[in-house]
């Protein structure tokens, strides 16, 4: 059976209020749609821990820089409400920009220090738009436990962050990467790369791969590391680097030798597309 398609905030309550007046707790998983495998897990993941699961659609425009891809991002709303449903959705919260940002909204929510590094200042105002948009979608919906993907593992540490500082009452758990079976992350903007593009992608996580290796081969010399993970990525034919780091796994401020956990996280453009992938580093996993 398709979930029920939710367009205004007021349905939103209502269905959360009556879901809550039966003892139903609450999951919630917010995404910009254009689903695929890593959408639907977190889906699953949701249903698993929650009685009645929203999913929220959203292309959020307060996210997206002035020279981004807004108006190209896939919207594919009859697809997603089928993978949504099959993994056990039971509303789709799918509002308009209207609705989100009625005229004169004056108020964003900014987290300071994480936003700082790695996809920070290649996309400034981003973390803002997010913090804000997962916010008002936290107050509208009113969660238990909200499901995020670790591909991206510093949305996922500032949101975590925000519900800590604000005392925010949801869980966030934070699910698994899904990736292709050649190892490329998935994701929506995986459909922008060329064949070409496409089948030079998976580099992208054997770099990482590697220098999780030589992490457990027992180098803990941050530098070393992160110039075998770019030496790794300039190998991949066309990939320009944003970014390639390794920093803590919980401030992610530099770090010079892998005493606790730390994650590897890069940015790469193929072509025009920028693709972003992480690896947990430094502990055993
Ligand atoms: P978005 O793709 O921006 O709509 O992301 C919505 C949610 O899905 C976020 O929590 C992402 O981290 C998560 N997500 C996206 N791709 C994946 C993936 N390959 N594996 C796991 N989670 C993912």
């Amino acid at each position: 059976m398709l979930a029920r398609v939710a367009n205004t905030i007021a349905e939103v309550r209502a269905a959360v209020k009556a879901a809550r007046q039966s003892g139903k707790t609450i999951g919630f998983v917010p995404t910009m749609g254009a689903l695929h495998e890593g959408h639907a897990a977190l889906v699953r993941a949701a249903k698993k821990a929650s009685d009645f699961v929203i999913v929220s659609i959203f292309v959020n425009p307060t996210q997206f820089g002035p020279k981004e891809d807004f108006a190209k991002y896939p919207r594919t709303l009859e697809a997603d409400r089928a993978i949504s449903s099959e993994a056990g959705a039971d509303l789709i919260f799918a509002p308009g920009v209207e609705e989100m940002y009625p005229e004169r909204s004056v108020t964003f929510v900014e987290v300071k220090e994480l936003d700082a590094v790695l996809c920070g200042p290649s996309r400034p105002g981003h973390f803002r738009g997010v913090c804000t948009v997962v916010l008002k979608l936290f107050n509208i919906v009113q969660p238990d436990k909200a499901h995020f993907g670790a591909k991206d593992y510093q949305q996922a540490r500032i949101i975590s962050q925000m519900v800590r500082d604000l005392n925010v009452p949801v869980a966030i758990q934070v699910e698994p990467t899904v990736r292709e079976q050649d190892g490329l992350a998935m994701s929506s903007r995986n459909r922008y790369l060329s064949a070409a593009e496409r089948s030079r992608a998976p580099g992208i996580y054997k770099a990482l791969q590697d220098i999780r290796e030589r992490a457990l081969s027992g180098e803990v010399d941050v530098a070393r590391l992160e110039s075998a993970l770019e030496s790794e990525l300039v190998k991949i034919i066309g990939a320009k680097i944003d970014y390639a780091r390794i920093v803590d796994a919980e401030t992610l401020q530099p770090t010079a030798r892998l005493t606790r956990p730390a994650v590897a996280a890069v940015a790469v453009f193929l072509g025009t597309t920028r693709l972003i992938d992480n690896i947990v580093i430094g502990v055993e996993n």
